[in-house]
């Protein structure tokens, strides 16, 4: 049997070469509380991505809830996409606030605008939507929305490491936008996460909301979480970082070579990823549908019995989980592509030949 083949493989430099990382720290000292490297990498951030604010948290749902206490957001109810990774939706329950769950637009798999509009009630304080798959959201749409209604607008930009859209970072759109580190990302720090925000004034807030909400010694002004990045994380981020081009090219070959061999296998179609200006490839999903012999379910038996582990990404949506079912409202379009949708392996070091050996199997199924 072949070596298995998973869905993600996390990204690591050179061993050795985190090595120096390390006898820097154990010198300096300072293992955490927003270090010399944790600086660094902060900096390094905002002039790769081209933001001006960002603070580095231990994972991307920390800084989701503090992304919604850092916008004064302590009740009523915030409009998302059942289309997604639990810790969104938990983020906004964390808070105390409702989660209100509207349909997506099939073509992009991201919250349809025109259903954030009919959802909004005098409870209405927040919209956030995700930016599935590293796809932008109809970023303009949403910002009219949030604006008539004086709502706040924060991105789970979970995937969207990277991604440029309308001559500029997608994570600048919104009041705030939450980015993972998490091992199965495009940037990884084994852990980590980090809020972009808008002006020093919140970056502020948002610092010493992640630091239990001290101010001074003596003074402690909020109720808050310890969402900080250790000096180890923040290290392997600045290193990863350095390879950080490298990785999104092998990406953009494998979505590549992925599209050319599926092109014209009738039931299989790959969505579409045209509309940022510089994209990450965080996931290659394809969506089954008739008259291709196999339901989604089957084919990742099939693949899996090849060794080849697919993932149904996003399957369930939120509101076919138990703990959301009280939420329930109608979504056809996410349930459909929640039924059919796979997202293939996808990672820098996919050789184009195991590609092959999985679009082969997919197309000679019959
Ligand atoms: C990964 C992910 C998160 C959570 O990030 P962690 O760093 O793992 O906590 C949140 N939202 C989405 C859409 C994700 O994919």
């Amino acid at each position: 049997m072949r070596n298995p083949i998973y869905v993600t493989q996390p990204s690591l430099p050179e061993l050795e070469e985190f090595i120096p990382f390390l006898e820097q720290i154990w010198k300096n000292k300072v293992l955490t509380n927003c270090g010399p490297l944790h600086q660094q990498l902060e900096s390094e951030l905002c002039d790769y991505l081209g933001v001006d604010y960002i603070s580095l948290f231990n994972n991307g749902t920390i800084a989701l809830v503090t992304a919604l206490q850092a916008l004064n957001l302590t009740e009523g109810e915030v409009i998302t996409t059942p289309y997604t990774f639990v810790a969104t939706a938990h983020s906004i329950v964390w808070n105390k606030l409702t989660p209100v769950f509207v349909d997506i637009d099939p073509n992009t798999s991201n919250i349809d605008p025109a259903k954030v509009e009919e959802a909004i009630t005098g409870k209405t304080v927040a919209i956030m939507p995700v930016h599935c798959y590293g796809i932008p959201c109809d970023v303009n749409a949403l910002q009219k929305i949030a604006n008539q209604h004086n709502l706040k607008l924060i991105y789970d930009a979970a995937h969207a490491f990277g991604v440029k859209h309308q001559g500029q970072s997608l994570l600048n759109y919104g009041d705030a936008s939450v980015i993972s580190f998490h091992a199965t990302k495009v940037f990884n720090t084994f852990e980590g996460g980090a809020i972009i925000c808008h002006s020093a004034e919140m970056k502020q807030r948002i610092d010493r909301l992640k630091n239990f909400g001290i101010v001074d010694e003596t003074t402690i002004e909020d109720i808050s979480l310890n969402g900080k990045l250790s000096e180890v994380h923040a290290a392997l981020g600045l290193l990863q970082l350095k390879s950080i081009d490298k990785t999104l090219l092998a990406r953009k070959n494998i979505d590549e070579y992925y599209r050319e061999q599926l092109e014209g296998i009738e039931g299989i179609a790959c969505i579409q990823r045209t509309l940022a200006e510089k994209d990450n490839y965080a996931y290659f999903p394809i969506i089954i549908t008739e008259p291709y012999p196999l339901s989604r379910d089957e084919l990742f038996c099939e693949l899996k019995k090849q060794n080849i582990f697919a993932r149904k990404y996003f399957y369930p949506i939120m509101t076919d989980l138990e703990i959301y079912k009280s939420y329930q409202r109608d979504m056809p379009n996410a349930k459909n592509l929640s039924k059919r949708v796979l997202c293939l392996p996808m990672y820098p070091t996919l050789a184009l030949n195991e590609c092959k050996f999985i679009t082969d199997l997919i197309k000679d199924i019959k």
